[in-house]
Formats: C-alpha cells, structure tokens, sequence
C-alpha cells in the first residue's frame, strides 16, 4: 500500500475456508483489514444452493450456521463487520434464493454469475465462467443473464460484472455496446449497485473488474459502487484498493455505498469528506 493519507474504501468482497477453495475465519478477514487501515468490511461467502448447485465452491447447507457463528466471533471484536453472502443467480434459483435471502439478517447480498448453464440435478461438472471467455455465443448469453438478475430484484450488488475476461479474452467492444449496455440499464433500473472488483488484477486479465468502459457506462446510469478485493485468505484483503479507486475516480465516480441491513448510503472516496461517514441518509437502495 502506498501513501498514509491515500482515502481506501471498505471491502465488501470476502471469503472464508468455508467455501472449500478459501483460507481463514471471518475473524482473520476483520483484522486483515484493520491492519490495512480499511473503513469497513463485509464477509461475502459462497452461500450454499439447492440442487446441488456446484457444490464444490460453497458452504453447505448445514454449515451455514458456522458461518454465522465465524461472523458473530468477529462483531465481538469489531461490531461494525457486515454480514454479507456472495449468492449466486442462476436459472430457476430464484423461489429458493427469495426465501432463503429474506430469512437471515443479511447486510449486502452479492449477485454472482458464475455459471451459464443451469443446475444439473446429479454431480455437477460446470465449467467456469471464464473458460467461455473466447466465445461471443458466452457473452451475449452472460449479460442476458445479468439482466434476468437485476430483474428479479433479490440482489444488492452485481460482483465481478465482466469476469468473462478473466483468462485474458475481452469481448469486442460492438458486441460489449449490443449486449451490457441493455444489462446496465436494467441494472439501473433495479436500483442495484455494481462492485469494482480488485481480484481481475491478480488474474491472467490482469485489469479491473468492470473494464473502464463498462465502469463509464454505469457511471452516465448512475449506477452506485462497491469495492471488493474478493479475499480467498486474508492477506488478499483491500488487495490493490488504491489502482481500484483511483479508476473508479478516473470514471467519474466520487462515491461509494457503506451497506448497512442492505440499505447502501453514500460516502465520499475522493477525499472531499472522511470516508465512513455518510454524505446523505439516502434511506433506498440506490
Ligand atoms: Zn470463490
Ligand atoms: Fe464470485
Ligand atoms: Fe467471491
Ligand atoms: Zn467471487
């Protein structure tokens, strides 16, 4: 990290050991980020799906009790931390994700496409998003995807928009205007806010996730933002949080969301006020 007085932004993109592919308790994730000097943090693990849903990168069902427990371990040593989960929208998920979001006291709920076929019934062998990043067919059919989960209203933020790109394929830019602009304003119009993913720059992409140009385009819909380093260990926390903001300023932004019972309000991360501290009880989703 650089200069002491650069303004970082919480983060609210973390994992745990939980998910079977991630390092660390909540606990470990909390204090990470203080030593960063980070606002805020929220744990964001991959929340457990029926059908057994790529049941290899996610809690269980029955632990997600744990998982509440790591989260409460670590409010006693900070309160402020957020309760978050990184849920995935796929197709038919829907009637399961409105009961089961609306049943715990979540403060910020991520929507992930991580997939773009839906639930197999037996074991499932998807194949990862970013393995389709070469091919236009993916594309067109991961921002209808998007769009579907901006419309169904169950999520706060969209994370990692353009993880497509992760293995270095980025889309052509006629294609990327046909098909995100229609998923930005329907993003927009859900009142969802999108995350600014630090993780692409530990990737083969090694940029951003959304692009630049697709940050601009959210931005003209004033769409809000988030940041998050998506942490697999705690070390990785706040990972590059001063290149991530510095784009987001570049794209126009001046703000960020602090989530809270996953009413977001605004905060300044260009300097002009204290970062963590309200600029507006805004009291909607935006
Ligand atoms: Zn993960
Ligand atoms: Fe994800
Ligand atoms: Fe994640
Ligand atoms: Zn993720």
């Amino acid at each position: 990290m650089s200069g002491a007085r650069t303004i970082l932004p919480a983060d609210y993109h973390t994992h745990t050991r939980l998910c079977k592919h991630a390092a660390g308790e909540p606990l470990d994730y909390v204090r990470a980020a203080r030593r960063r000097g980070l606002p805020g943090i929220a744990v964001t693990d991959h929340g457990p799906t029926p059908l057994e849903y790529d049941g290899r990168h996610r809690m269980e069902m029955d632990e997600f009790p744990d998982y509440l427990r790591g989260v409460e371990t670590a409010r006693q040593e900070d309160p402020s931390v957020l309760l978050g989960i990184e849920a995935d929208y796929f197709e038919g998920c829907e009637s399961f994700m409105e009961g089961w979001l609306a049943a715990h006291p979540f403060d910020l709920v991520l929507g992930s496409i991580h997939y773009l076929e839906p639930p197999p019934r037996e074991k499932n062998e998807l194949r990862h998003l970013w393995d389709f990043g070469a091919i236009r067919a993916a594309w067109k059919r991961y921002f209808e995807l998007v769009g579907r989960m901006a419309d169904s209203g169950l999520y706060d933020v969209v994370a990692h928009l353009d993880m497509l790109k992760r293995n270095g394929s980025r889309p052509l830019d006629s294609d990327l205007r046909d098909w995100a602009l229609p998923a930005l304003d329907r993003i927009a119009r859900a009142g969802m806010a999108i995350e600014v993913n630090s993780s692409g720059l530990r990737h083969a992409v090694r940029e951003v996730y959304p692009s630049p140009q697709l940050l601009r385009w959210a931005r003209e819909r004033e769409i809000p933002i988030v940041f998050g380093s998506d942490a697999h260990e705690p070390e990785q926390v706040g990972f590059k949080f001063d290149l991530a903001a510095q784009q987001a300023r570049e794209c126009g932004y001046t703000q960020a969301l602090l989530f809270k019972r996953r009413i977001g309000s605004p905060v300044s991360i260009d300097g002009s006020t204290p970062t963590g501290r309200p600029l507006a009880s805004s009291g909607s989703r935006i």
